[in-house]
């Protein structure tokens, strides 16, 4: 495919000690040498390709020289899009890496929409869909867990998988074929059911899987939206800011995020937190008592964790007692904050209200607590197997719609021979699986099946 050559900063935008520009096109390599004065005087031209080079960039309508640079070429197909790359490493600098980039465009490039270098790795077929939106997650990453959810997806662990169900689909569907064309058999809707069942079963069961890893795979991507309820005064403020202090902050420099709801993050052991601050969500003072026990139940529902705050040295109120209440079948933690103070709370009742739900006591003055509290929000969402960071895991919205259509289709194929339905309407929902499942690699649906099934099964007939 042929495409103008784009460029743009590739590296986060500030005060980094390198940024590099990057241009990508038929016209890379002629733009640099425009720009690019080596010191040894060889033309980009005659250099070998995956080579570095250090010179200045200038400015070819004035001569003057705008940055000391070192340059990488790359020489198309062995490049992230297949075309030739230029990254253009500058000191950094905002001003100096922007001068660079407008003396590019200056001189033929264009400046790349966001995500344009991974759209043209996965135009030009270097990536499958799902690889090119793994890097997108990459870019965005919060956590180190996120980044090898990211990681793995773009190394094609879900396309593997998904490849692999489908194959099982379409040599499903070609062995239906033969076995109506060619019945060896007496009864031929009998053996195929038997056969399908078993398949599909399969193909049910992996689905199944993928789709289970996906709420963690979304917490990754997307960061667990997190409430801190309580009564005034127990410490919802200062417990924030202790899980902000001891916690990385995550810098949520995000392009084209909207920006009506300001979000914190923080990394906690890998878990990105996303503290939501709309209106009475981070802090909810006296929730229940504004807005009552079903309203608040509904405005808390969209939270992914609940950190439900208490005081040590204060007696249960009613409306302690109410909170309980609405978070009850929520994932919840409780915390009797400030237990440097005398104990007036009844533990054995809080306990009784606790039920299953982890229980921490925190002294946040002291800073006491802090490491228990971390580490129930850890296991809360990485438990067991989950752990283990060969998994896939399925993070991306859209791979999630299809996956849950998929598992819809397979599971009325599933249905389809419980009560005997023909084979050739079974076969209609068997062909829309596999299609969903190509969607998310993004093969085009219109990928002759009739090809599909003639390749896989070559009947010499
Ligand atoms: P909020 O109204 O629930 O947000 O509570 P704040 O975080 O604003 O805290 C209320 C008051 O309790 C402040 O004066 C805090 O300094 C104090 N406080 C918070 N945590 C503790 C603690 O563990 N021990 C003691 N003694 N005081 C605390
Ligand atoms: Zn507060």
């Amino acid at each position: 495919m042929e495409f103008d050559t784009i460029a743009a900063i590739s590296t986060p935008m500030g005060e980094g000690a390198i940024a590099i520009v990057r241009l990508s096109g038929d016209q890379a390599f002629s733009i640099a040498e425009r720009l690019f004065r080596s010191v040894g005087g060889k033309k980009i031209s005659e250099e070998l390709s995956h080579t570095i080079h250090y010179g200045h960039i200038i400015d070819p309508k004035t001569n003057e020289v705008a940055e000391e640079v070192m340059m990488s070429i790359m020489r198309g197909p062995k490049t992230f899009t297949k075309e030739d790359v230029v990254e253009i490493n500058c000191h950094g600098g905002l001003v100096s890496v922007n001068r660079v980039l407008q003396l590019c465009l200056k001189n033929g490039a264009r400046i790349a929409e966001p995500g344009e270098f991974t759209k043209r790795a996965f135009l030009n077929g270097r990536i499958d869909l799902s690889q090119a939106e793994a890097v997108m997650d990459l870019i965005r990453a919060k956590t180190d867990r996120a980044m090898n959810v990211a990681l793995g997806q773009m190394e094609g662990r879900l396309s593997k998988l998904i490849t692999g169900l489908r194959q099982e689909l379409i040599e499903t569907l070609a062995q239906i074929e033969v076995n109506i064309d060619y019945p060896e058999y007496d009864d031929v809707e009998e053996m195929t059911h038997k056969m399908l069942k078993e398949k599909a079963s399969y193909v049910k069961k992996e689905i199944e899987h993928l789709l289970q890893t996906s709420s963690q795979g979304k917490i990754l991507r997307e960061g667990l939206s997190t409430v801190i309820v309580g009564r005034p005064n127990v410490g919802k403020s200062s417990l924030l800011n202790s899980l902000v202090q001891e916690n990385k902050a995550i810098v949520t420099d995000i392009p084209g995020t909207t920006r009506d709801v300001i979000e914190e993050y923080v990394n906690v052991r890998g878990v990105p937190l996303r503290l939501l601050d709309t209106a009475g969500i981070r802090e909810t003072e006296d929730i229940v008592e504004r807005i009552g026990v079903e309203r608040s139940r509904q405005v808390l529902k969209e939270a992914d964790l609940i950190l439900l705050v208490l005081n040590y040295s204060d007696e249960l109120t009613v409306e302690d007692e109410n909170l309980f209440n609405v978070v009850k079948d929520m994932d919840v933690i409780i915390i009797v904050n400030k237990t440097d103070l005398p104990q007036k709370i009844d533990m054995n009742r809080v306990k009784e209200l606790a039920g299953n739900h982890k229980l921490i006591t925190t002294s946040l003055i002291e800073e006491k607590g802090i490491e228990e509290l971390e580490e129930a929000i850890a296991d809360l969402f990485f438990t067991g197997s989950i752990e283990s960071g060969d998994m896939t895991y399925v993070s991306n919205s859209r791979h999630i719609a299809l996956l849950d259509q998929a598992y819809t289709a397979i599971n009325d194929v599933l249905e389809g021979i419980e009560i005997d339905t023909p084979v050739d309407i079974i076969q209609i929902d068997l062909t829309r699986t596999w299609e969903l499942l190509g969607e998310i690699i993004g093969e085009s649906v219109q990928d002759s099946l009739i090809n599909q099934l003639f390749s896989q099964f070559c009947l010499g007939k």
